[in-house]
């Protein structure tokens, strides 16, 4: 990796355990607004909030829309509309963010050899969020969000602006990502070099892209880097 000067790390499921993030926040959510629901009912409807959500590419307002259609409230309640729900979202779903197990570990042995950042799709509010609740914001030179940025992954421009805040050119970058197109295909296009980390979104036929590596837990990179 004599070459690498750069680490550029997605944040969703890549350092930041998503599905447990996720989970956990369905858990409060399920415990909040189905009390009156009896436990093994309760497991049920956790699942399939899980299987609706779709690892997280679904928008939030048509995820909530399905739940108010979908699942039982509460009768002797006021049934809440999608903004209280996306209220509610808003308050729990950061303060239940959690890293993937070692990620602190990858983040000080990186750090201490290239510059270090992050892209990520999302809102600025919910990523900020996580990241500070984590309290990683300060291991990286350059954060961005696709909100701020303007422009998504896999969009080159979001990758291009990253990479002149970091003063890199694309050889001279290693790409981390869990999603195949968004992440990977997404730097690989550009020149850099990526890693896939392979959680739950599979790969694609139409991926031309040529991972150095694909891993399956972050610590791997320990030895990769
Ligand atoms: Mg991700």
């Amino acid at each position: 990796m004599e070459h690498i000067k750069a680490v550029i790390f997605d944040l969703d499921n890549t350092l930041l355990d998503r599905t447990t993030t996720f989970r956990r926040f369905a858990e409060r959510f399920m415990k909040h607004y189905f009390s009156h629901i009896e436990s093994a009912d309760l497991d049920l409807l956790l699942e399939r909030l899980i299987v609706l959500d779709e690892d997280g590419y679904k928008n939030k307002p048509v995820l909530f829309a399905e739940l108010l259609n979908e699942f039982p409230w509460n009768k002797e309640r006021n049934k809440p509309l999608v903004d209280d729900l996306m209220e509610y979202y808003a308050e729990n779903y950061v303060i239940s963010a959690v890293l993937m197990e070692q990620a602190e570990e990858v983040i000080t042995h990186a750090k201490g050899k290239y510059k270090m950042g992050i892209i990520t799709n999302g809102r600025n509010a919910v990523q900020y969020g996580k990241i500070d609740h984590l309290g990683i914001r300060d291991h990286f030179d350059v954060i961005l969000v696709s909100e701020e940025a303007g422009s998504k992954k896999p969009d080159p421009r979001i990758f291009q602006l990253a990479m002149e805040r970091l003063n890199v050119r694309p050889e001279e970058c290693l790409f981390v990502g869990d999603h195949p197109i968004n992440d990977v295909e997404g730097a690989y296009i550009l020149g850099m070099h990526t890693i896939w980390m392979k959680v739950n979104q599979p790969w694609s036929e139409n991926n031309t892209a040529k991972p150095l590596h694909t891993i399956h837990q972050i610590q791997e990179l320990l030895s990769i880097m």
